[in-house]
Parts: structure tokens; C-alpha cells; sequence
């Protein structure tokens, strides 16, 4: 390509925005495991007690799904080939999405190549130029960016405030209406006033888009998510299930009331135009709600180690938010500060992440601590004295 002066300016803003970047502690380094994903990973000769992850239930190399992706992949193949309307909905997809509908107890469920593809898929398809988006200021990237492709207004609302959604949903004229909202905050670990959202969404006609990345293995009765632990239901709801975090695989399930379903079917581009998930991903996904509904165990494992977390903080006066969930931030503040007490963590053997914007808002950046089931109650313990002594440095 010849370098026009055009192209050279482009070059140099980009060098200078990334410049910028370093310049405020904002460049983000990506590490290399060595290792499975896991409660303990290795990076180089290291390794580290990983407080990083959203494995929260160690599945991510479990052997029982590792084995149903080998046994899948020699029934299948490995490549789906096609799009799912084209002929890349194999046996395994179709099992994968009944069973995980009577899973949650939701009358049908659509296997997504990913979280983030069926939140995009989602609010498209439900949205239009006539719609509005009412979105949770603190919602995940993907809602935000979905509620952009739905092509109309979007009013952004305090998070957490009902109140304030009210209002905008009162004031609204348009004629498709839209809450979105995460079921639990990705970077808080908070749980959403599901309840209040459904009635407001019975009130003004809206549907109920939620995000249950962080709640699906993590919250109810074996892990059925938010909305079973809440005791919520509603043919309002349009729920998003990731299989990428707890589930220890990769995809992500939609459920909601068969018709929005067969809508999304019919129009959802980030599943209509793109390739099936490889048919061992949903292996995988059968396996690993398998192994929810027979080990009830291991749900209960990660919230002894919450339980145990968050009391050792407590005696270590960390004032850390209130979380039910495996998500636990320690906000410092300045995004440097998070970056120095995440390496001093490291310096300890303890890999817990400096989150710092955009990922959250400015002046707001933290270390987040994300729990699982294969942790021992004697690394959670460590970590918070760990946690406290790197803050009073
Ligand atoms: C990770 C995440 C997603 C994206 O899910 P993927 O399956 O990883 O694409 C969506 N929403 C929230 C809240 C998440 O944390």
C-alpha cells in the first residue's frame, strides 16, 4: 500500500494513543498460561494461586468434560461447517438447548456462539428505530454495544435505580421498550433488583433483557442462576446465560418464552450469519449441566470459600462491598495504586487482576477478586491477608 500522507497521520495517532495509554497506567498486557485454566496456573516458572479467573466452579479442565469433548469429537467431527439454519445444527446443539431449558425450567433455550454474540443477537432483534433501550449505567460491554444495534433511543439509567427507570419508562413514547440489564454485575458482584425490573417491565409493556454471565452456576439451587435464586419468573424475561465462565466451557444459552425465542430463530444476525458452535462445545455444555444437576456439591463448595473470603476480610477490616456472589472488588481508587497492589500481589504468588477504566468508571479502579470452588479455604484466607497487607504499603 502506498504510504500517503493520510495514512501516515493515522499511523501517528494511533502511536500517540497508545502512548497515552502507558503514559496513565492504561495499556493493557495480555500473559501467556502454561497451564490449564484452574485454581492454580503457570506462567513461565511461576505459578501462581489464580484469583483471576471466572472459572468459578473449576470445571474449565475437569475430566469428565474433558471426555464428553473427546467422545464428541470423535462421534461429530470437530467444525460445525455451517450456520445453524444452514445445516450446522448438529444432535449435540439440539440436546444441549433442551436440556438446559429443563435445566432453568424456561420453555426453550438457543445455543449462542457466544455471551457476547447473543446479547448483540438479542437487542437487535427485539429492538428497532421505533424502540428504546433503557440500560443499567453499569452494564457489560455487550448490552451497551447491543443496545446500539437496536437502531433506536437509548436512555441509560443510574444503576440500580428503579425509581429512575420508572420515570424514563413513563416518559418514553416509543413502542418497542427494552430494559437490559446485567442479573449480576460483572465488575461489582452485585445481583440486580430483578423483581422491581419485572414489574416495572409489566407496567410500561417492556421486555426484560438480562445478563446472568456471573450468576449461571453460581447462584440457586445447583447453580440454576439468578433468577432461581431470586424465585423470579416471568414471560417478560429474556435471560442470557454464558457457558464460558462457570460452566467451564465456551457459548452461551437464551431462554425466554417460546415465541421471543423463535423470534431470535427468525432474526437474530449473530446467530442466523454465523458458523454453529464446533458440535464438542455443546457436548460439553450437556456435560457440564449434567454434572450441576447430579453434584450439588460443588455449588456449595464455592460458597464456603466466599463465606470463609469474606469473613477473613472482615477480621482483616478490608471493607470490602457486600457480594453473594463468586465476584469480590476492593476498590482503590487511582488506577496505578490497583496496578501496584496487583503486582505486589503477584510479587506474593496471588494472581488477582488491577481492573481500571473503561472497564469501570474513572477514579473507581480495583482488584477483582473472583472465587471458585477449587480454591481451599486455606488459599482464600491467605489472599486476604495477603490483600491487607499489600493495602496498608
Ligand atoms: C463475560 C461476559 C459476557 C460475554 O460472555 P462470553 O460468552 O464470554 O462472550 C457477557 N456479559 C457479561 C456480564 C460478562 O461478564
Amino acid at each position: 500500500m502506498p504510504d500517503s500522507p493520510t495514512h501516515r497521520t493515522a499511523a501517528a495517532a494511533l502511536d500517540a494513543a497508545l502512548a497515552d495509554l502507558d503514559a496513565r497506567s492504561l495499556r493493557r498486557t495480555r500473559r501467556v498460561l502454561d497451564s490449564p485454566q484452574g485454581a492454580h496456573v503457570r506462567i513461565g516458572a511461576r505459578t501462581l494461586v489464580n484469583f483471576s479467573s471466572n472459572d468459578y466452579l473449576g470445571l474449565a479442565n475437569d475430566r469428565r468434560l474433558r471426555d464428553a469433548a473427546h467422545a464428541a469429537i470423535d462421534r461429530y467431527g470437530f467444525g460445525a461447517g455451517a450456520s445453524p439454519l444452514v445445516s450446522g445444527n448438529l444432535r449435540p446443539h439440539a440436546q444441549a438447548e433442551e436440556r438446559f431449558a429443563a435445566f432453568v425450567g424456561a420453555p426453550r433455550a438457543l445455543l449462542f456462539a457466544s455471551g457476547y454474540a447473543a446479547n448483540l443477537g438479542i437487542l437487535a432483534a427485539l429492538g428497532g428505530r421505533d424502540g428504546e433501550v433503557f440500560s443499567d449505567a453499569l452494564n457489560h460491554a455487550c448490552l451497551v454495544d447491543g443496545a446500539r444495534l437496536a437502531r433506536g433511543k437509548v436512555s441509560v439509567y443510574p444503576h440500580g435505580d428503579v425509581d429512575a427507570l420508572g420515570e424514563l419508562l413513563a416518559a418514553s413514547a416509543a413502542t418497542r421498550k427494552i430494559v437490559a440489564s446485567d442479573a449480576v454485575f460483572s465488575m461489582d458482584g452485585d445481583i440486580a433488583p430483578v423483581a422491581a425490573l419485572v414489574r416495572l417491565c409489566e407496567r410500561h409493556d417492556a421486555w426484560l433483557v438480562l445478563d446472568d454471565a456471573h450468576g449461571i452456576g453460581v447462584l440457586g439451587a445447583h447453580g440454576r442462576g439468578t433468577l432461581d435464586h431470586l424465585g423470579v419468573r416471568s414471560e417478560r424475561i429474556v435471560c442470557m446465560a454464558t457457558l464460558g465462565k462457570a460452566l467451564g466451557g465456551y457459548g452461551a444459552f437464551v431462554t425466554g418464552p417460546a415465541r421471543v425465542v423463535e423470534w431470535l430463530v427468525q432474526r437474530a444476525r449473530t446467530y442466523i450469519y454465523s458458523t454453529a458452535l464446533p458440535p464438542a462445545v455443546a457436548a460439553v455444555a450437556s456435560a457440564a449441566i449434567e454434572l450441576l444437576e447430579s453434584d450439588g456439591a460443588i455449588v456449595d463448595r464455592l460458597h464456603a470459600r466466599i463465606a470463609a473470603f469474606r469473613r477473613a476480610c472482615a477480621e482483616e477490616a478490608l471493607g470490602l462491598s457486600t457480594s453473594e456472589t463468586a465476584i469480590h472488588p476492593l476498590i482503590v481508587g487511582a488506577a496505578e495504586t490497583a496496578l501496584a497492589m496487583s503486582r505486589a500481589l503477584e510479587d506474593g504468588g496471588f494472581l488477582v487482576p488491577a481492573i481500571r477504566p473503561p472497564t469501570v468508571p474513572e477514579g473507581t479502579s480495583r482488584l477483582r477478586v473472583s472465587l471458585s470452588a477449587a480454591h481451599t479455604s486455606e488459599e482464600v484466607r491467605s489472599l486476604a491477608a495477603a490483600l491487607a497487607r499489600c493495602r496498608t504499603r
